[in-house]
């Protein structure tokens, strides 16, 4: 079995110190996107990515500190808080998309199946391929519906039957129906709410394990909210989502394991609780988390 995991050549660890020697890990994906480790005789429902001790600097300024939370294998979890309080910048930390703004820094661990996301011989380009991103507002490239599903696939030399990924992608994403007559067109001509399943569609052509969501309904009607929570709830046995939301019902509907953010007096977020999605609800151990989710600040 191959122990390439993130990086483009058979993995061979520098001696740094942040690249400690990992456990090797042999990760195969299989064509549906799922990972099986050797020797496991379930699927594997350990985390799939665990963030140890993490802060992030923009330039001088720490926008998170010290967070350590564990992110659980084919379930969703909500990144919830005040707005500012830094939970796009943790989202964007677990792909390296943080890594495109110059000047920034991440500090603590970020380990994916158990290996560190940032040591040295990690590819980034596979990384955002392997852990996927929905953006806040849709935004599909000017471009056919087709190549817009197409486009990750052909970046990254896929030699199958495209035809058959762009279809299952467009399925998976609860699309197919309303496209499949007109796959040529624009993807831009498309309503919000498919412009967004489009670009759902457009990060599983991808085969990733994780899709991250930044706010992926923050732009859509209530009916084209309620379509991605449940398209969201239908692809969790196959992928791993993690979203950021400012809407309490939307985490409460959707999720099913929620992260409270707060913002510290020097502007730094830190996560104030987390726990199972009921119990953040209904039965939170911190006032502070029982004052947001009731709607008491924030
Ligand atoms: P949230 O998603 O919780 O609203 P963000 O992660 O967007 O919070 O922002 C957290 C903090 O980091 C804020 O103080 C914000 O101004 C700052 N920030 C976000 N993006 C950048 C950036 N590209 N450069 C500098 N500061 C940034």
């Amino acid at each position: 079995m191959n122990q390439t995991t993130l990086s483009p050549e058979p993995v061979r660890p520098v001696e740094t110190e942040r690249d400690e020697p990992a456990t090797p890990v042999s990760i195969s994906v299989t064509p549906a996107g799922h990972a099986a480790i050797d020797g496991a005789a379930a699927p594997d429902l350990a985390p799939i990515m665990r963030l140890q001790g993490v802060s992030f600097y923009y330039g001088a300024f720490r926008a998170v500190k010290d967070i350590s939370i564990d992110v659980p294998t084919h379930r969703i979890t909500a990144l919830i808080g005040p707005s500012g309080c830094g939970k796009s910048t943790l989202l964007r930390t677990m792909n390296r998309m943080n890594d495109l703004i110059t000047g920034t820094r991440v500090e603590g661990t970020i380990t994916y199946h158990g290996e560190d996301l940032y040591a040295s011989y990690v590819d980034p380009v596979e990384v955002r391929r392997r852990i996927g991103m929905v953006f806040q507002k849709p935004n599909p490239f000017p471009k056919s519906i087709y190549d817009n599903v197409a486009f990750g696939p052909r970046l990254t030399g896929f030699k199958g039957d495209l035809d058959g990924l762009v279809e299952s992608s467009l399925q998976r994403a609860a699309l197919w129906n309303e496209v499949k007559d007109k796959l040529k067109q624009s993807g831009l001509s498309l309503s919000g709410g498919q412009q967004q399943r489009l670009c759902i569609a457009r990060a599983i052509a991808t085969e990733p394990e994780v899709i991250l969501m930044d706010e992926p309904c923050s732009a859509l009607d209530p009916r084209a909210t309620l379509q991605i929570e449940e398209l969201m709830a239908d692809i969790k046995e196959r992928y791993t989502i993690v979203i950021v939301t400012h809407n309490m019902q939307q985490a409460a509907r959707a999720s099913d394991r929620t992260v409270f953010l707060n913002m510290a007096d020097d502007r730094a977020g830190y996560v104030v609780e987390q726990d199972e999605t009921i119990t953040i609800f209904t039965n939170p151990a911190n006032r502070l988390t029982e004052d947001y989710v009731s709607g008491r600040f924030g």
